[in-house]
């Protein structure tokens, strides 16, 4: 992997393990640290401690009952059975909040996902909305993905799930839209380089529409205007509860297969097939994007895994299990249609930027007058900003 994108003198972070090869955006300070985790750790400084945090979790909580009163639910949570979302599932439970739970089936989840977000219930007694995605459709919107040569494959359903909570929210009138994600174990944002923005409707659509053969119908559509305007007249708001909470992944992974019978997967959202074979095969090999070295880079930042430590692990192939990897591809290939030759060449194929195609930064810098004379209300712009 060393050496690629223009044979630039590698440097690493001497903090985390980023380096300039594989994120090119990578910018350090005059102590060699890079720009993520100087801003995870402003980030974590701005969060209160101790006693502080206790105190802001209780009048969170007290607020989200006070905005679930009358109703039947306080709070809407997608679930996916991975570690954040099954554990705060349990904290909520614990603490007294009634939650919608809302999960995006797009055909890909593992059976022991499936298992346990089972447990889920089972353990919380929570009601679940799943909302399974029109596969022929689906499929054809993931290979317009291939066909593109972009490399955030999984922005179609990153952004269908974001769509779904917010029509359950809406359906319901649910004004507190919880999630898993938490600053410990995900860090302030992806390197831009790996990922596209995850509310840009306007890059799937276009996408879909340039490379795709069947009409988008069915896909859960909710456009960022329209969470903005949610946000400001019905009082929606995005709640990362894990920010407030002593929240160490360890500790959790242990309490849940214990107490709710969960199953560890082995890898960081490799709960769906896709997504392992995505990030362990795809990512490294085409794009030369190991998402491991970010999620290391984070857990290093947070102090729950040492440096040493990640970089040993890095050493080792995102694939632990070559016979895995095997029947990954197979079905992979299979489910989507792929011969031996096309799958190949796809993975051979230029690769192509996001930006290439029409994106809703575009469309931002087509209203831009607009949007700086909005610029100062920035509640409506929360949600754009809180999705990037
Ligand atoms: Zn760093």
């Amino acid at each position: 992997m060393q050496g690629y994108k223009d044979n630039k003198e590698l440097k690493i972070c001497v903090h985390c393990i980023l380096d300039n090869v594989n994120e090119p955006d990578l910018l350090f300070d005059k102590d060699g640290v890079c720009n993520y985790c100087n801003s995870y750790l402003d980030s974590a400084a701005a969060l209160p401690k101790g006693e502080a945090r206790d105190k802001r979790l209780n009048e969170i909580v007290s607020t989200i009952k006070e905005r679930g009163k009358g109703k039947k639910y306080d709070a809407v949570l997608g679930v996916s059975g991975g570690v954040d979302s099954t554990y705060l599932a349990y904290l909520c439970h614990k603490m007294g909040l009634k939650l919608l739970l809302v999960h995006c089936d797009n055909g890909w989840n593992t059976e022991l996902s499936v298992k346990n977000i089972e447990g889920i219930i089972k353990y919380t007694g929570f009601d679940l909305h799943t909302i399974v995605l029109n596969w022929e459709e689906f499929r054809d919107i993931q290979l317009s993905f291939f066909k593109a040569g972009v490399v955030d494959i999984e922005l179609p359903y990153d952004y269908a799930l974001i769509a779904s909570i917010y029509k359950v929210a809406e359906k319901h009138n649910i004004q507190n839209l919880l999630s898993g994600h938490n600053l410990v174990t995900e860090g302030t944002v992806m390197p831009k380089s790996w990922r596209h923005d995850k509310l840009d409707i306007i890059n799937i659509k276009a996408i879909h529409k340039m490379f795709g053969k069947q009409k988008m119908k069915t896909f859960p559509h909710f456009s960022p205007w329209k969470m903005s305007y949610y946000t400001l007249t019905k009082k929606f708001e995005n709640i990362r509860m894990l920010n407030y909470t002593e929240y160490d992944k360890k500790v959790s992974k242990e309490l849940i297969t214990k107490e709710m019978g969960w199953r560890d997967y082995g890898g960081k959202h490799y709960e769906s097939v896709f997504t392992r074979f995505y990030q362990g095969y795809i990512l490294p090999e085409k794009f030369h994007i190991d998402k491991r070295q970010f999620h290391y880079s984070v857990l290093i930042c947070s102090g729950q895994v040492s440096r040493e430590e990640a970089l040993e692990e890095m050493e080792k192939p995102p694939y632990t299990n070559p016979q895995m990897l095997k029947e990954d591809m197979e079905y992979v290939k299979k489910k989507l249609g792929f011969t031996d030759e096309s799958f190949d060449e796809y993975m051979a194929s230029p690769i192509h930027k996001h930006t290439e195609y029409p994106n809703i930064g575009n469309y931002w810098k087509k209203y831009y007058r607009v949007i700086r004379l909005l610029k100062p209300f920035k509640l409506i712009l929360r949600p754009l900003l809180e999705h990037k």
